[in-house]
């Protein structure tokens, strides 16, 4: 699967720039946003009227707060009728996540089906609309729910289908699957604390969100080696999200963009222009990132920066977790990484970090002699764990002692096609096991990167280094 996606995501962006430079003169604003989502509403079609007396009849009760007025037949709990209260705080977080005026949104208001016996809601005509209904479905500012067992997914799925509602009602446009779910599953994963909500929220146990389990779907997923590139998921179709493995895949998609600055801002600012075809959509996604980054860091062009993207993304899906650290786990890549041409050369590599770029090359079928030393700090409790490059075997991480010292190479660009990504010592998601010492010889051209091998939740409390010297032919 990971094969051939650099150049997927290049075409992708060749498509772009052959049309033009049109995207660029394009405002990307929220105000455009707005102005468009406006023009559409005005064409929006009248919705068909509910026969309020037909639900109560059938014991559908009806609640209601500022933004969404709740019909439901599930009996009156604390967990239920507090749904319309905690539907309101979702609303401003949204406006200022799209960076909109929540003023203009004071009146926004959706109607919500929270739906436990089917049956009963075809008396006042609220499921006409969603004959098939699965899980849960937005049309314009009605959204339905299937109850869940689970009271955090029923809040989830609640918070999902508000997200579409509200981006439906402010931009117009959702966007292609990829964006639009994931996006909704983004900020419809969530946290109450003391009723106070915080969407955008990353799990850090499995028991912490019941009902949910994205990221264990997009685990066992690239565990079946059915893991995904980021043209797959953009290539995700409506169909496949009768599939919950969708829903992860796309949700796995923000997070990573949303915890990463160089993504970040392209992803949200996608939003503001959600019409086209879902090609168009990619496209702008990928010239917004590229434009951002070129504004920092003007020496990468643009086939760097979707190689960045793409090694980021396979070092992310290959070690996504709960608690997963971004911050350790960036890789910052070096400009101007040069052959390793001197006899010995030596690196520094942190504990505490994910992969590090050691800003040299090393050349196809040269050999070369690694040897490490150092002691660090891998765990702080119940007690301080000290280990040497060759790990520790109390625990394992991959199949591989915490502690062990790990290198790979990426690629040189020439030799993407013909490097077997997967190979050992190739790609982030194939590292070499280097421990105390190695001699190894390179089987393709490539930037060298190292790394101390530990759970992707657990490096903050890893101190120290490793140095590593190499001995060039
Ligand atoms: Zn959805």
């Amino acid at each position: 699967m990971l094969k051939n996606r650099f150049l997927f995501l290049i075409t992708i962006l060749c498509l772009g720039i052959f049309q033009g430079s049109l995207f660029f003169a394009e405002e990307i604003s929220s105000d455009a946003a707005e102005r468009f989502g406006k023009e559409v509403r005005k064409h929006w079609s009248t919705e068909i009227p509910l026969d309020e007396s037909a639900m109560k009849q059938t014991g559908i009760r009806r609640l209601e707060s500022k933004h969404l007025i709740l019909y439901t037949d599930l009996a009156a709990s604390k967990q239920v009728d507090e749904l319309p209260k905690l539907f309101d705080q979702l609303i401003p977080l949204l406006c200022n996540y799209f960076e909109l005026n929540p003023q203009n949104y004071e009146t926004f208001k959706v109607e919500g089906f929270l739906i436990n016996d089917f049956e009963k809601f075809k008396s006042g005509g609220a499921v006409r609309q969603v004959p098939n209904l699965r899980n849960g479905y937005a049309l314009r500012c009605r959204i339905w729910v299937r109850n869940q067992d689970s009271e955090y997914y029923r809040r989830h799925l609640l918070l999902h289908e508000g997200v579409h509602a509200f981006m439906g009602y402010a931009f117009g446009f959702w966007g292609p699957p990829w964006y639009r779910e994931g996006i909704a599953e983004l900020l419809g994963t969530h946290r109450l604390e003391n009723e106070n909500l915080t969407h955008g929220y990353f799990p850090k146990s499995r028991n912490e969100l019941s009902g949910w389990g994205r990221i264990d779907l997009v685990r066992d997923d690239f565990m079946k080696h059915h893991d995904k590139t980021i043209n797959d998921v953009f290539e995700l179709e409506s169909e496949d999200y009768n599939e919950n493995t969708a829903y992860g895949w796309s949700w796995a998609f923000a997070v990573f963009c949303e915890n990463h600055p160089r993504y970040k801002a392209a992803f949200r600012q996608t939003a503001w222009k959600l019409n086209g075809t879902p090609a168009d959509i990619a496209k702008r996604f990928l010239e917004l990132l590229i434009e951002k980054i070129r504004s920092e860091q003007p020496e990468w062009n643009e086939q760097e920066i979707i190689e960045h993207l793409n090694n980021d993304w396979t070092d992310f899906i290959t070690n996504l977790d709960y608690d997963y650290d971004f911050e350790r786990t960036r890789i910052d890549y070096k400009p101007n990484t040069q052959p390793l041409l001197t006899s010995e050369t030596q690196f520094q590599i942190q504990a505490d970090k994910g992969w590090q770029h050691s800003g040299v090359r090393l050349e196809r079928g040269k050999t070369y002699c690694f040897t490490a030393s150092g002691r660090f700090q891998l765990a702080e409790k119940p007690k301080i764990w000290y280990s040497e490059p060759n790990g520790i075997t109390l625990r394992y991480y991959r199949g591989i002692p915490i502690g062990t010292l790990l290198a790979t190479l990426i690629p040189d660009r020439e030799e993407r096609f013909s490097a077997k990504e997967g190979t050992l010592g190739i790609g982030f998601s194939a590292p070499q096991k280097i421990g105390l010492g190695k001699v190894l010889t390179a089987e393709v051209s490539g930037e060298l990167f190292f790394r101390i091998n530990d759970f992707p939740a657990e490096l903050s409390d890893n101190t120290g280094n490793i140095t590593v010297k190499i001995t060039a032919p």
